[in-house]
Order: structure tokens, then sequence, then C-alpha cells
């Protein structure tokens, strides 16, 4: 990828066959699947890539057992439909991006030998729609079994467990593993660039979107032949800049995860706690070395703040605890985060739970606006493909077939499991450095490294005793657009989900080796410093923790090469 300046400077005032509006899973799949198919096509992001709903979900590449469960309650014919398709889209996902995905055993406990026959014939189910997409059969573990493999999990009345695979995904990296793949297509991506309005032609379609540079007073136009709304929980917004008239579709939910220390728990294998006291399921998934346990399903009101709060932490301890041997406690929550669900009002239903995660791609006939509304991550894929089609079909050009399904993303070429090891010989690194990066960049790797080849100093880690190295700050300024310490800290490396207080301790020298890049006065490096240790200790009180003190800047930084 460019930098964010190259890319500014390249696409202001062009011309473009597609504009994509919105930069998280769904408009990088509208947009990698419109370059494959020879479309000029450039995507326009508000805040950073995948910085919205995208970078706030459990991280699951799957169908959905929830989905399953009430497909057969309700015989609901579109959830059925939902889980097919996305079980479909799970293993070509997996095939895109093999470094970013895994396969997890999800293991439901089970009280009676009722919940034994009720969840095996259910994950049987899951198994058979799946069919050649299968990742693992199903099957049923004993009491003795189930307790091995997850020490953690409540032993009193338990016999047994139902163990059904899902996948399981990093979204912040393969968010921008999307980007940097469409833009190595030959595509434009610019990030923290709002679309604000647009401008007609005498006949009232879209010729031209106003773009407004958030990080400087700058605004520009984009003229495109086509324009893509894919914003998400926001699309009501962008339909509306269109046409102000129509009516909203959109019924955001609120969604929060925590993360715990794994201890007791298994890296390889999930819990799936089957009821919660809203009727729904949770999930407590290993990820990277500790627990995520989410999500919350509540309404969402316009502007709230996207943090998680001490009830919501509270909520799910109460729904997973009953499944533990030793209950989880508030004050071991390391860190959490807090999305908004981008749910399609289905006629008729209010009750978010209940609302069909499909989604629809909508064409407003009188703007020529092409907005795709719902969906999920498992379905970006299929969401860009359908979008895209319509795109082509208003047009009117001749239709080509999308190609996104055989296309790997940046670093899955030559990637296998055992990747890390490659690093860790050709470049001298410790095991868990390897890994980390091997499945934060796949055989990308080997570019970030490289920037410590001229600058040892690079390859030291960013925070003492932790697998992530200070390369990767500056790969993240040079070749992935990051103008924030939280573009870096939290999405680009991931620390921020780790543990807030760990991304906190690591900021002065991010910022430090940020500002030598961005060429960042002492003051702007203090200032970008302050803002962001704020903002993580805003997140720390919300969840009802003692906040950090501001750690002081890094003066000097010795580096030998820029
Ligand atoms: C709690 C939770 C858990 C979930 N778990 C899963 C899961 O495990 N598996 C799964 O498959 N799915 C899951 N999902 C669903 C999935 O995360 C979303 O469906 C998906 O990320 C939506 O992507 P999106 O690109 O449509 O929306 P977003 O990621 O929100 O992207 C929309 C983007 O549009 C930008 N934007 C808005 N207005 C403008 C404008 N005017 N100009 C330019 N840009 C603009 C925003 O900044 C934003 O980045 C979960 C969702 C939540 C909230």
């Amino acid at each position: 990828m460019r930098n964010r300046k190259q890319a500014l400077d390249q696409i202001a005032n062009q011309e473009f066959d597609v504009c994509i509006v919105g930069g998280g899973a769904t408009g990088a799949g509208c947009a990698l699947d419109a370059q494959l198919r020879g479309l000029k096509t450039v995507v326009i992001e508000a805040g950073d890539f995948g910085s919205g709903s995208s970078t706030a979900s459990t991280k699951m590449v799957h169908g959905g057992v929830r989905y399953l469960q009430e497909a057969v309650n309700d015989l609901d014919v579109n959830q059925y439909h939902l889980v097919e398709h996305a079980l479909r889209e799970r293993l070509i996902m997996q095939r895109n991006a093999p470094h970013l995905t895994r396969t997890v055993e999800f293991l439901v406990p089970c009280f009676s030998n009722f919940e034994k026959i009720y969840y095996g014939l259910g994950m049987k189910m899951y198994d058979w729609i799946a069919g050649k997409s299968s990742l693992l059969p199903s099957r049923l573990l004993t009491r003795e079994e189930a307790l091995y493999r997850m020490p953690a999990m409540q032993s009193e009345n338990l016999v047994g467990a139902a163990a059904y695979a899902d996948g399981q995904f990093d979204d912040a990296r393969y968010a921008l593993a999307l980007v940097e793949t469409f833009t190595r297509a030959g595509g434009d991506a610019l990030n923290y660039a709002r679309v604000t309005a647009f401008s007609k032609d005498a006949a009232g379609k879209l010729v031209s979107a106003t773009v407004v540079d958030q990080a400087s007073p700058r605004s520009f136009e984009i003229r495109a032949r086509a324009f893509v709304n894919a914003t998400g929980p926001f699309s009501d917004v962008v339909r509306r800049l269109a046409s102000p008239d129509v009516t909203p579709r959109m019924h955001p939910s609120k969604g929060v995860h925590i993360m715990l220390p794994l201890d007791g728990f298994s890296e390889t294998d999930a819990l799936l706690v089957p009821k919660t006291e809203d009727g729904r399921v949770i999930f407590a998934i290993p990820w990277s070395g500790r627990l995520l346990v989410g999500t919350t399903d509540t309404g969402y009101t316009p502007g709230e703040e996207m943090v998680v709060k001490s009830d919501e932490i509270e909520y799910l301890l109460r729904q997973i605890n009953p499944y533990l041997s030793s209950p989880l406690r508030a004050d071991q929550v390391v860190s959490g985060i807090a999305g908004v669900r981008p749910l399609v009002a289905a006629q008729g239903v209010t009750d978010t739970k209940k609302l069909i995660r499909d989604d629809e791609v909508e064409f407003d006939a009188a703007s020529g606006l092409v907005s795709i509304l719902g969906g999920k991550w498992t379905t970006h894929r299929l969401m860009g493909e359908e979008t895209i089609d319509k795109v082509q079909e208003y047009l009117g050009g001749p239709h080509s077939p999308s190609r996104t399904s055989e296309h790997p993303l940046v670093g899955a070429m030559g990637f296998k499991w055992d990747y890390w090891q490659t690093l860790e010989s050709d470049f001298a690194l410790h095991g868990p450095t390897a890994h980390h990066l091997a499945h934060k960049y796949g055989t990308q790797a080997a570019q970030v490294l490289e920037l410590a080849k001229s600058d040892k100093s690079l390859a030291l880690p960013l925070v003492e005793g932790e697998a992530p190295i200070r390369a990767q700050v500056v790969y993240a300024v040079r070749h992935e657009m990051a103008r924030t310490l939280e573009d870096v800290l939290a999405r680009r490396i991931g620390l921020q989900l780790y543990g807030w207080r760990l991304a906190i301790a690591a900021a002065p020298l991010a910022a430090a080796l940020m500002g030598h890049e961005l060429d960042w006065s002492t003051e702007e490096e203090q200032i970008a410093l302050e803002q962001y240790v704020a903002m993580v200790n805003h997140r720390i009180t919300s969840a009802g923790q003692q906040p950090e003190p501001v750690p002081s800047a890094i003066r000097e930084l010795t580096l030998e090469r820029k």
C-alpha cells in the first residue's frame, strides 16, 4: 500500500468507474470485487480501515449455530439460507487467507443425556448443511474428555459435551489485507476521508462525491460512474445524502466483548454457553493467548459511546460463570471492545435478536446509489459479489464474473502453518515473535523484518517480554496508512485488545517511532501520546477499573535509517 499522503494526492479530483463509501469488511469486499472485474475503483473511509463494526466482531468465521437453532424452531427458510451461504463462505475465507484464520472446536457443555442428544443432533445438522465445506465432523465427548480438554469447565453434574468446528479470524488484519490486496490489484483507497455530499446530473443521478479529509482542512471531489454505500450501521445517513426522503432501514444493536487471561482454558478449544438469560448464546474463545468472551445484544442509541461498561461485564460474567469450575471476576478483565451490528430491519420485527443478519443490495432508482445493507463478516465476499453484479447492471456494460473466491489475499501466497519456523530461523527471532508476525502478516512478514535488517533496534520488542516488535510501527506508517497511535496499537498490531495497560506501556515508544516517520514535533508527539492514553483510560474507567498514569514520552530515539 502507499502511505496516506501518496494515496491522498493520487485520489483527489480523479475520475473512477466505482466509488465505494466505507472501508470496513463490506466496503473492502466490494472494492476488491469491482477492481478484479476491471472497474477502476476507489474506497473512501471516514475513519481507519475496519475501525467500525468490522473490528468489534466475535472473530468467528461461521454459519451461526444460533441462526440454525432459530431456523429450526421458527421453521424459517431465510435463516436456513443464511447459515448455508455462510458455511460456504467460511471455507473460502479460510482458503484465501490461511494466515489470518484457523479452525477452532467449540465445546457445548451438557448436564443431562437429553442435552447431549439435543446438541449432538443440532451439530450433525450443522455438519450436514456445510456438506463439502465442513471443517471437522462434530462429535460427542465424554465427561472425562470434556474436562481434559477444558479444565475450567464446571464438572458438577456434567455428563459430557458436544463438540463442533467453526472458523476464527483476525478481523482487523483481514480488513487491512482486503484493502491491501485491492490496492495491489490497482485500486485506490483512502482512510480518514469522509463523504459529506453528492452532486447529481440533470437526470438526478449521482456523478460526484464531496470528500472531506479528516486530517487537514482539505476537501475535494471524486467523480464516478457508480457509487456504493457500504457504511454498515450508518448506511441510512449515506442513503439520505443521495435521496433525503428514503425511509430508514437500519436497526443497529450494540455488542460488547471482554478479554481475560486464558488460565484453565484451552489454546485451541472454545466454550459455547448455550443459554443466556435473554435467550441467546455466548462464546468464550481463545484469542492470541487470551480468552475473548462475548457478546451482548442491546439497543443502540445514535451517538452512544462505543465503550464496554461495568454492567455489561457483569452481564457476561453472570452468563458464563455457571458453566465454570471457578468464576471469572470483573477485575481480571484486561481489555474489551464494543461495536454496533449493522442489522437491517425486517418487516414487523423489533427484537434485534430476531432480526435477520442477512444482507440486502438496495438500488435507489432515483439517484443510482447502490447500498449494501446488513450482512456479517463471514459473508462479506458474497455481499461484494452481489453488490458489484448490481453495479455492472446499472453501468450497462458487459457483465464479468466475480473473481474474489479464488483470489488469495496479501500474505497468503506460500503460507504454510509452520511458516513461523521459517521466520524464526531466517531472522533469528524468538518463537512468540515469529508466530505473532506470521499470523499478522503471513508471508508479508518478511517485508516487516527487512526493516530491521538495516536498523537492528527495530527488531527489539515494543514492550519488554511481549511478541510485537518496533519494526511493525514503522511498517504500519510507511505501508499501511496508519495515522494515529490507535491505528497502530489496536488494529495493525493488536496490542490494545491484548491488554489496555500493555498498550499504554507501548505508547511512548510507538509515538516516538511514529513521530520519527511522520516528522512530528515534540509537542505533536506529546499530544498524540496524551490523547491515546486518555482514550484508553476512558475505556478502563468505563469498565470500572482504575486508570493508568500517563507514561513519560521518549525524548531520545536512536534510529539509524529513515
Ligand atoms: C458485537 C459484534 C459481533 C460480531 N461477530 C461477528 C462474527 O463473529 N462473525 C461474523 O461473521 N460477523 C460478526 N459480526 C458482524 C460483522 O462484524 C459486521 O457485519 C461487519 O463488520 C460489517 O462491516 P461493514 O463494513 O458493513 O460495517 P463497518 O465495519 O462499520 O464499516 C462501515 C464503515 O463506513 C465508514 N463510514 C461511515 N460513514 C461514512 C462516510 N460518510 N464516508 C466514508 N466512510 C463512512 C465507517 O467509518 C466504517 O468504517 C459482529 C458484529 C458485532 C457488532
